[in-house]
């Protein structure tokens, strides 16, 4: 078992006290994957402190050798990716293809932005004055602070670190302390390139003692975080009122199976898009909206489905599902199971898996429930884990109000064969993701992302360009003679 070190100021750092925790893997809780520093607030302090000396260098650096360093990241995790990718497995417990995909995609994510940076820039203004030049520049923030969650433990980090350094800003990254380790081989990824000491600092710990310390810090410009939405409201909120956020949160995402829908398509649709990950994937679809005249033989098709399904150690590329990420996270799932099973019709599974490959670690059978309504808990509150909830709708109309009705608005699909639904769904559907005839989960490198209503901070998407615009600030230049 390897101990593992912060990153502060380019010097690898133990807390000062020496106080660490352990990574432990999901599917077998006697594998401690890594230990980390369980750091203090003046580990934080370092870390903002050595972030804000980078960056003025880091900023003047052309930014042609920014995206060299880019580059060379994503060579180093594509090189890497099936070791990394074990790591990821036994840190998070998703499948290894679904790891090694993550890094590659990591990879693909900072090329993106070496080469989209470089050409990310402002605009130039027509005016009467021919002795004057007016334009706008875009410049980096200054220390931007990352924050991020166990389930996509290299993609979500590498989504908002990459922009954040083409862009020339100086970063501290703290990866959630139940899958520290991939944010790490990334930090080291960017190391390696040869990014300059200080320009990332990666520092592990509880957010109770190191989160605040930074998120209030007035050194630190910009918060990007990904999380549980009641964590990034708390965030949001006290954050000071010169830092930018951008919160990227939860969700209870509907799949609508209308009655004209190819019900073998929707099945998967609803499988892929509610149990890959097990659940755990903030675009997951947790409420199937099913029209009347299908419910019977979309939920019979479904139930033949899971029971077809390996549940097991992610290693073992024939398993289907993986565990639960971590014990919060079961102790969740089962009890939204015993709640499902008190306010609706339990279909099938909700109960911990026992016995020889299931003894140690977090697994789950996944649950269904059947005759949902809205005032349901099952069908209002976000679960994060491999619940779904089947709710009848007797119309188009019926089945938008029904999807509409929730705080969240992060994802939505339909499963349909008629244009006419696909057309208004995109316009009706209160979801900043919106698809037809495909999973609610996955979204691209180049394309924005983000939710409504509680599932983000109205202001800024992250991914695509959106990414390059939250990290800059624009000035406005009146050149004269
Ligand atoms: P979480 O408990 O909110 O933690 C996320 C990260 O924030 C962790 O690094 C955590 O540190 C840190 N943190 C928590 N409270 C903090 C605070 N007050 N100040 C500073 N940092 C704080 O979420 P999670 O359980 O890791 O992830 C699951 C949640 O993430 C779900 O709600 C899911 O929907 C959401 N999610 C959203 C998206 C999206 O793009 N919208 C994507 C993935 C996941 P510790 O680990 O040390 O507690």
């Amino acid at each position: 078992m390897t101990e593992f070190r912060n990153l502060i100021g380019g010097e690898p750092t133990a807390r000062a006290n020496g106080k660490t925790f352990d990574d432990l893997n999901p599917a077998d809780t006697r594998d401690i994957v890594g230990r980390f520093p369980a750091s203090a607030a003046a580990d934080a302090r370092a870390a903002v402190a050595a972030a804000a000396a980078a960056f003025d260098a880091w900023r003047k650096t052309p930014i042609s050798r920014r995206a060299k360093v880019l580059l060379g990241a994503a060579d180093y995790l594509e090189t890497n990716a099936a070791r990394f990718a074990e790591e990821m497995t036994r840190e998070e417990g998703k499948s290894i293809a679904l790891a090694k995909d993550e890094f590659l995609r990591s990879a693909q994510t900072l090329r993106f932005y070496a080469i989209e940076g470089q050409s990310y820039g402002g605009e130039s203004f027509p005016q009467d004055d021919a002795d004057m030049l007016v334009y706008t520049a875009r410049e980096p923030l200054g220390v931007v602070a990352v924050i991020t969650p166990w389930n996509f433990p290299v993609s979500i980090p590498a989504r908002k670190i990459a922009p954040a350094l083409i862009t020339g800003n100086a970063v501290v990254f703290k990866p959630s302390s139940d899958a520290p380790l991939s944010g790490y081989r990334l930090t080291e990824a960017l190391v390696q390139a040869g990014l300059p000491k200080g320009v990332l600092n990666f520092i592990t710990g509880s957010a109770g003692e190191i989160g605040a310390v930074i998120t209030s810090s007035p050194t630190v410009r910009a918060i990007s975080f990904t999380g549980s939405t009641a964590a990034g409201e708390e965030i949001h909120r006290s954050a000071p009122l010169t830092t930018r956020t951008q919160m990227e949160l939860g969700g209870k995402n509907p799949l609508i199976v209308m009655e004209d829908a190819d019900l073998d398509k929707a099945v998967d649709l609803a499988v892929k898009g509610g149990l890959s990950l097990t659940g755990q994937a903030c675009t997951g679809t947790s409420r199937l909206l099913v029209h009347a005249a299908v419910k019977r033989e979309f939920s019979e098709r479904l139930l033949a489905k899971l029971k077809t399904l390996r549940i097991g150690s992610g290693m073992d590329p024939k398993n289907d599902l993986g565990p639960i990420a971590t014990k919060k996270q079961l102790e969740t799932v089962l009890r939204y199971a015993d709640i499902g099973k008190q306010e609706a019709k339990h279909l099938y599974g909700g109960e911990r898996l026992r016995g020889e490959h299931y003894e140690h670690g977090y697994f789950v059978s996944p649950a269904v429930f059947t005759d949902v309504t809205q005032a349901m808990r099952i069908a209002r509150e976000e679960i994060f884990g491999p619940v779904l909830a089947i709710i009848e709708v007797a119309s188009y109309e019926d089945a938008i109000a029904k999807a509409n009705d929730s705080e969240y608005g992060l994802c939505a699909a339909i499963a349909t064969r008629n244009p006419r639904y696909m057309h208004r769904f995109a316009q009706d559907i209160q979801a900043g993701t919106v698809k037809i005839n495909r999973t609610t989960t996955g979204n691209l490198v180049n394309a924005p992302f983000g939710g409504l209503k509680r599932s983000s901070t109205a202001s800024f998407r992250e991914s695509g360009r959106s990414g390059l615009e939250f990290y800059t600030q624009i000035k406005t230049v009146y050149q004269g003679i």
